[in-house]
């Protein structure tokens, strides 16, 4: 059956961007925003597109005391031959659904989530920006609302979904990045709520990050919370090393997410016959394996940078310098990943979901 969305549109247009290469990330938003809400007795309901704007929540609601909220982020991609390409969405809507269960959060039917994308991202289609490297990035998210400050599951839920053109990530060419391995502060747990998309998580990182950005790092590899010992991730992405010629990434021990951009480079590093390796990676065996010379490669992976590659490693008094230049595997792989999702390359995995032309238009 079909879902049907109803759409206010907004009567004073935004002006679009001049130079759609240098918006960045998430600074400009599109006219029009998904909105639904949920309670106990209708479950999700009053499914709509409306023009952007602020919302209206109780200020005692959970999202604002207690981080009653979760979030995805995606990206739809113009192809050359202009129709608009979702990277598999559905993995962004089951992901969205594991993290309402660890938060106490009401699941969204993936066929409603699915729907309100394609829906909204149909109707900002000319939002889509044109240049290499750039897309349309999507930022589904649920909040408790309700108006009781007792710590409970919240008595009312909105899941909202706005979009925001984003420029290229490596204006200048992919550049290797700095990290700092935080050694004093932790931001999840095993048990914790690693495993979940959740504001939470972020707020723990923050202190972290912006010390170690004062000392000149781009950002920081959190080793687990529990031993301090093994590698988890570095700021918003997965981590994957590339030691012996084998493509080893930390195993999804709970307190860390799974990306979906690191389940797609694990497929495409099989396809292309690379060894790959989920499992618990010790920070000193980054450094035996770096003296020994087997370390080559270390990159993150996400939806916003795709691939990063990172240049150098540091912990407490020691550093792994990996060059200033991408390597060959982390080169490989984006490549591929990038033309997949830009509609350049073909798609024989079936990741690619195209949005269709709905009558909204
Ligand atoms: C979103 C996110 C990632 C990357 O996931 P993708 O689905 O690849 O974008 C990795 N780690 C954390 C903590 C995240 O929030």
């Amino acid at each position: 059956m079909a879902i049907s969305i109803p759409v206010t549109r907004t009567t004073s247009p935004k002006a679009k961007y001049s130079d759609e290469r240098s918006l960045g990330f998430g600074n400009v938003f599109t006219d029009h925003m998904f909105i639904a809400n949920h309670d106990p007795e209708r479950g999700w309901h009053d499914a709509r597109i409306v023009p952007y704007g602020p919302l209206a929540i109780d200020p005692a609601s959970p999202v604002l005391h207690y981080a009653a909220e979760i979030f995805e982020g995606m990206k739809a991609y113009r192809h050359p031959n202009d129709e608009i390409g979702l990277f598999r969405p559905e993995q962004n809507a089951a992901r969205m659904n594991r993290s309402a269960e660890r938060m106490c959060l009401p699941p969204i039917d993936v066929e409603l989530q699915l729907a309100a994308i394609e829906a909204l991202v149909d109707l900002e289609r000319d939002w889509v920006p044109r240049s290499e490297g750039t897309s349309l990035y999507l930022r589904p998210t649920l909040i408790g609302d309700g108006s009781r400050l007792g710590v409970s599951t919240a008595q009312r839920h909105i899941y909202f979904i706005i979009c925001s053109p984003s420029g290229m990530y490596y204006p200048n060419g992919i550049k290797p990045v700095r990290i700092h391995i935080e050694d004093q502060y932790v931001r999840t747990v095993r048990g914790g709520t690693g495993m979940a998309k959740t504001g939470g998580n972020y707020a723990a990182s923050l202190l972290a990050s912006t010390l170690a950005g004062k000392h000149g790092y781009d950002q920081v590899l959190w080793l687990d919370g529990r031993e301090n010992r093994y590698i988890e991730e570095v700021g918003a992405m997965n981590t994957m090393f590339v030691i012996d010629g084998v493509l080893v990434t930390p195993a999804l021990t709970g307190g860390i997410l799974e990306g979906i951009t690191r389940m797609s480079v694990l497929e495409l590093a099989k396809g292309f016959g690379i060894p790959v390796e989920e499992r618990l990676i010790p920070v000193e065996e980054l450094f035996s394996a770096y003296e020994a010379g087997a370390l080559t490669e270390a990159f993150g992976t996400g939806t916003a940078a795709i691939i990063s590659p990172i240049g150098e490693l540091n912990y407490k008094e020691k550093s792994i310098e990996l060059g200033t230049e991408i390597g060959p595997v982390a080169r490989r792989i984006y490549d591929a990943l990038t033309g997949i999702q830009s509609g350049k390359l073909p798609d024989t995995r079936g990741w690619t979901r195209i949005v269709p032309r709905l009558a909204t238009q």
